[in-house]
């Protein structure tokens, strides 16, 4: 289902850190088979069951677009990320096939980009690393982009997908705390330029309230980092009043949106959304080219 790289002659230089395996357990392993016990009903959302998805797709494509953008300067950079997930997924997973999300996403969308597209070379470094239906979430995407001296701070809050994240990632600053806490914690950060991902599951539903309010503490305490934040389209229309508050607080911050048909009958995401602060020079024109893919999408 998932051959995105079947055929591919071009040998990538293998760079990404995630090469160094603390324990000689495959990282793709251990993404599957640590524990669920760990798991004391604290959060449900499992990103294995939506990897690779048509949001996921927009939300890493330009993701990678804005790695690649700032590593172009000879500075080092600060990435973080509040809600991380697992880094690393694997699209033959029982969950994966059961929603069939990655199949309707990635699957059908990798002949949308470039080959030298930086999304298309993380996706193609993992394969290298991992087999043919492993999957880079953000987080493995950015150590992939990122260079030996650039800085990795990540916070996944759930301890299986913890757990697998610092084994993926063993070089990455991992913490097993609320993200949005960590950020405020952690912002400014050093090196100063860099980039946050605010990538929350919105299952507290508190979230849609209280984004903006972190957004606008973030923005203050680090007035030159890029600082993106994911969110889904809803049927229902209940991030619309987060999306009118975070553009009355950052009139000048890029709002992209590309819509997709329900993954099935009923479900509400009908979309996904990004909203960028500082957005790199250029984001805009290559969100749109993107969007036109979108566009032609039943
Ligand atoms: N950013 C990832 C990617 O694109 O590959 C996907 C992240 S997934 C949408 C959201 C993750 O946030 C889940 O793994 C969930 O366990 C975690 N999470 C939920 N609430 C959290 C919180 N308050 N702090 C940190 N992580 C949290």
């Amino acid at each position: 289902m998932y051959s995105l790289c079947t055929g591919c002659a071009r040998r990538i230089a293998l760079s990404c850190r995630a090469l160094t395996r603390f324990d000689g357990i495959p990282a793709l392993t251990v993404a599957r088979t640590v524990p669920r016990a760990h798991n004391r009903g604290m959060l449900s959302y499992q990103h294995i069951y939506h990897a690779g998805n048509l949001a996921d797709v927009h939300k890493h494509a330009l993701l990678a677009w804005m790695l690649a953008y700032v590593t172009r300067k000879d500075k080092p950079l600060s990435y973080l990320e509040t809600h991380a997930g697992r880094a690393l997924y694997d699209l033959s997973a029982d969950e994966a096939i059961k929603t069939g999300e990655a199949a309707q996403g990635i699957a059908r969308a990798s002949d949308w980009f470039d080959a030298d597209d930086p999304y298309m070379n993380s996706i193609r470094q993992t394969n290298e690393i991992h087999g043919q239906t492993a999957y880079p979430g953000s987080p493995l995407i950015a150590d992939i982009l990122l260079r030996d001296g650039d800085t990795i701070t990540l916070a996944e809050r759930h301890p299986r997908e913890c757990a697998a994240l610092q084994h993926a990632l063993p070089t990455a600053q991992v913490r097993q705390v609320d993200g949005f806490a960590m950020a405020h914690a952690a912002l400014p950060p050093t090196p100063r330029r860099g980039l946050l991902l605010i990538d929350p599951s919105y299952e507290v539903k508190a979230d849609y309230d209280d984004i903006p309010r972190h957004i606008r503490k973030y923005a203050r305490a680090w007035n030159v980092g890029i600082i993106a934040l994911w969110y889904p389209i809803l049927a229902s229309n209940t991030h619309a009043n987060m999306l009118t508050t975070l553009q009355n607080d950052h009139p000048d911050a890029l709002r992209h949106e590309v819509r997709f048909p329900p993954a099935r009958p009923g479900h509400g995401m009908v979309g996904s959304g990004l909203f960028v602060l500082r957005p790199p020079f250029g984001l805009a024109e290559r969100a749109a080219k993107l969007k036109t893919r979108f566009d032609l999408l039943k």
